[in-house]
Parts: structure tokens; C-alpha cells; sequence
């Protein structure tokens, strides 16, 4: 496994669900992991979990919260200042942070278009823009966003979609434009995994989550729906050094399912 000793990574959304995964999986590997999320408090209890596991311990890594809405251009500007400035580096980026609003196409306003768009892909320019500021002059950076299996088109998401697939365009063109300066940039696209995000969905279709989970494992070929440690995995894979010619990639995590 790649180790992060002395790495210092920003993962977005990181307070629960497949961020939190993936900064305890960066601060095992000897990362100090910078966890950036909407709820504070949520945000600090995350980062005190992951500091106080005994993996990160014997690893000598560590994670620090701070609040940040990735939708707020000038809140990312400041947070990824305030974190070069107290790290003296910014070596990983994970843009992970997003939402979903769904409904058919013909009942979707423009809000929950607007908000999906946003929350989910214009937030991964901003933080991009903004944490290549500290990785072009070192000349290194790993930057891995979340897409999903939902960018290849699925039933009432048609936001969701869009902004998934943008993220696999943005990773491409970032991969292009910042190769040259050692910098890696990488997507991950999950199917379902089970996490507070697709517990808000069963509710929605008015099913506990055991229910939706159930239906989605019967069509999956592993017979069963992903965990976010399994997400995170392949996240640290893009993160660390063990995949230092892979750029511009979108890796499909899906138990098989086409
Ligand atoms: P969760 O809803 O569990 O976690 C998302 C986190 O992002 C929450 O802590 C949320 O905070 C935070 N967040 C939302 N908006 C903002 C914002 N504007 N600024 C900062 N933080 C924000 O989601 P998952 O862990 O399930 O998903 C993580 C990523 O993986 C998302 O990009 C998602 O689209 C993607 N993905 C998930 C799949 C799944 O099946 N779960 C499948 C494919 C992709 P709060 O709760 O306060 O809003």
C-alpha cells in the first residue's frame, strides 16, 4: 500500500459516508488529512475519530476538521490558503463532496438542477483551482474526484447525471493541462454504496434501506451493494504513488454490474 507519510490531503464532504472512509484510509497510511465539510461539529467529531484510531496512530497520521461550503468560491480560496499556510503543502485533493436532488425530467426545477450542478461538479473546479495553486510550484499533486455509474445515464437523475459525466470531462482535460507539473488527476465512479446518501434515496421510493439495498444486490453481480471503504481503497490507489503513471482516468466501482 502507498504510504502517505508526510502528505498532507484535502477531502472534501469528508465528515461521513465514502469522504470519511477515505480520510481514515489516507491518515492510516501516515496522511494528516484536512476533513472539509458543511457541519462543523461533524466535521471535528470525524477528524477526532480518525486521529484517535489505533491504524493512524501506529502510522503517525492524523486528521484536523475545518468547515467549509465547496460551493462558496471565496470559502475555498480561504480554506486551501489557511491549509498551506498551516501544512506548508497540499499534496491530495479529494473532490468528494456532493448531493442529489432526483426527479423525472419533466417535474425538475431549476433549483434542484442548479443546486445538483453546483454542489457536485462546480465545487470540484473551484477546490481543483485552488489547491493547483499549491501543487504546480512543488510539482507534485494527486486530485481524485467521485463521478458515479449514475454519469452513464440513470432514471430521475438526470442533474446528478449530468454533473457526474462533467466530472469524468473535467478529470480528463485536468490530467492534460497538469500532467507537465507531476500532477495525477483521477475519478472514481461507485454504483451504490451504502451510505446516508442512498439511505435519503430508499426513503424517497418509500423503502427502508435493508429493502432498496436487497433490490440493487439482486441485480448486482457480486450479489450485494458496496461499502464505502471499498470506495476509498481505489481512492488512496489514485492518491498515492503506486499509480504514478495512471492520469485521466475513471475507474468504474460497481460489483460488476455493466
Ligand atoms: P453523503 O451524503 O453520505 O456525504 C456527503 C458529504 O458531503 C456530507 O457530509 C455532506 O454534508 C457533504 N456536503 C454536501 N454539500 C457540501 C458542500 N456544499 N460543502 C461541503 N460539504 C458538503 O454521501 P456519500 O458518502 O454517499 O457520497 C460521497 C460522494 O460519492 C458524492 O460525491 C456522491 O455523489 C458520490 N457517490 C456516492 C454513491 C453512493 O452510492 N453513495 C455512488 C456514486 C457516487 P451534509 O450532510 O451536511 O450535507
Amino acid at each position: 500500500m502507498s504510504n502517505f507519510t508526510n502528505r498532507v490531503a484535502a477531502v472534501t464532504g469528508g465528515a461521513q459516508g465514502i469522504g470519511a472512509a477515505t480520510a481514515l484510509k489516507l491518515a492510516a497510511g501516515g496522511a494528516t488529512v484536512v476533513v472539509l465539510d458543511l457541519n462543523e461539529d461533524r466535521a471535528k467529531d470525524t477528524a477526532q475519530r480518525i486521529s484517535d484510531h489505533p491504524d493512524v496512530l501506529a502510522a503517525g497520521g492524523k486528521a484536523v476538521a475545518a468547515c467549509c461550503d465547496v460551493t462558496d468560491e471565496e470559502a475555498v480560496d480561504r480554506v486551501f490558503d489557511d491549509i498551506h499556510r498551516e501544512f506548508g503543502r497540499l499534496d491530495i485533493l479529494v473532490n468528494n463532496a456532493g448531493i442529489t436532488r432526483d426527479n423525472m425530467f419533466f417535474k425538475m426545477e431549476r433549483p434542484d438542477w442548479d443546486s445538483v450542478l453546483t454542489t457536485n461538479l462546480t465545487s470540484a473546479y473551484l477546490c481543483s483551482r485552488a489547491a493547483q495553486r499549491y501543487m504546480v510550484p512543488a510539482k507534485y499533486g494527486k486530485i481524485v474526484s467521485l463521478s458515479s455509474r449514475s454519469a452513464l445515464g440513470n432514471r430521475g437523475q438526470a442533474n446528478y447525471a449530468a454533473a457526474k459525466a462533467g466530472i469524468q470531462g473535467l478529470t480528463a482535460t485536468l490530467a492534460i493541462e497538469l500532467g507537465p507539473f507531476n500532477i495525477t488527476v483521477n475519478a472514481v465512479a461507485p454504483g451504490y454504496i451504502a451510505t446516508s446518501m442512498t439511505a435519503a434515496t430508499a426513503e424517497r421510493v418509500g423503502a427502508s434501506p435493508a429493502e432498496h439495498q436487497q433490490a440493487v444486490a439482486e441485480r448486482t453481480p457480486l450479489g450485494r451493494v458496496g461499502q464505502p471503504e471499498e470506495v476509498a481503497a481505489a481512492v488512496a490507489f489514485f492518491a498515492g504513488d503506486d499509480s504514478s503513471y495512471i492520469s485521466g482516468q475513471t475507474l468504474y466501482i460497481n460489483g460488476g454490474a455493466r
